[in-house]
């Protein structure tokens, strides 16, 4: 019997480095060999040792290279050609109508965790303000079970990509879904928000240029655009905090890596207390915490 999508290990290395002589680097294309055709990184070092061996793959060399050229030639990221993205432990549905998880943003999830303990309360409410694909929700659902969840975006689009995550990784958990602008669609429950997190458009519109073409001419530009200093949508889910937070309600945003002074003079101007900052993976402050109001 051929099986289909088979090939040698020495097929596969030519291929690599075929692929590899065309642009691009290896750690891309490993993670097409890995996400795209089901090759794993350890798979490939064997591999590398057994190459008379055959492998069977999920899309075949020449399917791959298609992808390949697309990233390459157009620019069009790996994720959104393959249709999901690694996050945190889980794996999620993404197209552009979503901003791809980024890795630094796993951190956040930590933070909730360091700063609040699920036993202490038996149940709370949390809220991922501009949910996108439903990254943080659905790391929040798993890492607070008890909870009630609240999930916003302002994108329909975003929200029904986001749900079917949600029904597929955390489907006993209860979360609310609301299509809107950051707090608006949450009145009902004002002032009963115990953790509210988001990764909101940060980018200030100077840096459009700046930007890699990857993220620039695929990625949604509302998920990424925060006005002429980046602070618009910061500004908008901190003054909406004041209502909907509970008494010592956390929020945990994140921002640019330029921002924190100003995040910083926004959370005082607006009586935030036990303001504090946190560094990305590569040491770079990323996240603001603070409570309001007092209890
Ligand atoms: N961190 C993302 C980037 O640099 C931007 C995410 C955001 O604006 N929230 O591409």
């Amino acid at each position: 019997m051929i099986l289909e999508n088979s090939f040698s290990g020495k097929e596969i290395l030519t291929w690599r480095n075929f692929q590899l002589a065309k642009g691009g680097n290896s750690v891309d294309l490993d993670w097409l060999l890995d996400l795209g055709g089901g090759l794993s990184w350890s798979d490939l070092q064997i591999l590398k040792i057994s190459q008379e061996r055959n492998y069977q793959l999920n899309l075949s060399l020449q399917e791959l290279s298609v992808i390949w050229m697309r990233f390459l030639d157009q620019k069009i990221p790996l994720q959104y050609q393959v249709g999901r993205c690694p996050w945190r432990d889980f794996e999620l549905e993404v197209n552009p109508s979503v901003l791809i998880p980024r890795q630094e943003t796993e951190v956040m999830i930590d933070l909730a965790l360091s700063k609040v303990n699920p036993c202490e309360k038996g149940i709370g409410r949390w809220v991922d303000l501009g949910t996108g694909s439903g990254a943080l929700a659905i790391a929040l659902a798993r890492s607070f079970p008890k909870w009630i969840g609240h999930a916003v975006d302002c994108s329909e689009n975003a929200l029904t990509l986001a749900t079917k995550n949600i029904e597929k990784l955390v489907s006993d958990s209860e979360i609310y879904m609301h299509l809107g602008n950051w707090w608006e669609p949450l009145t009902t429950w004002f002032g009963t928000f115990d953790l509210a997190i988001a990764n909101p458009p940060y980018i200030p519109k100077s840096n459009f240029e700046k930007l890699d073409s990857v993220v620039r001419e695929h990625e949604p530009h509302l998920a990424l655009f925060g006005g002429d200093d980046g602070l618009d949508c910061c500004r908008e889910i901190i003054k909406g905090s004041l209502n909907g937070l509970s008494p010592g309600g956390l929020l945990i945003i994140e921002h640019n890596c330029d921002q924190s002074e100003r995040v910083l003079s926004i959370l005082k101007k607006n009586d935030f207390h036990e303001i504090e900052f946190a560094n990305d993976l590569e040491g770079i402050r990323r996240f603001a915490l603070g409570r309001y109001p007092k209890k």
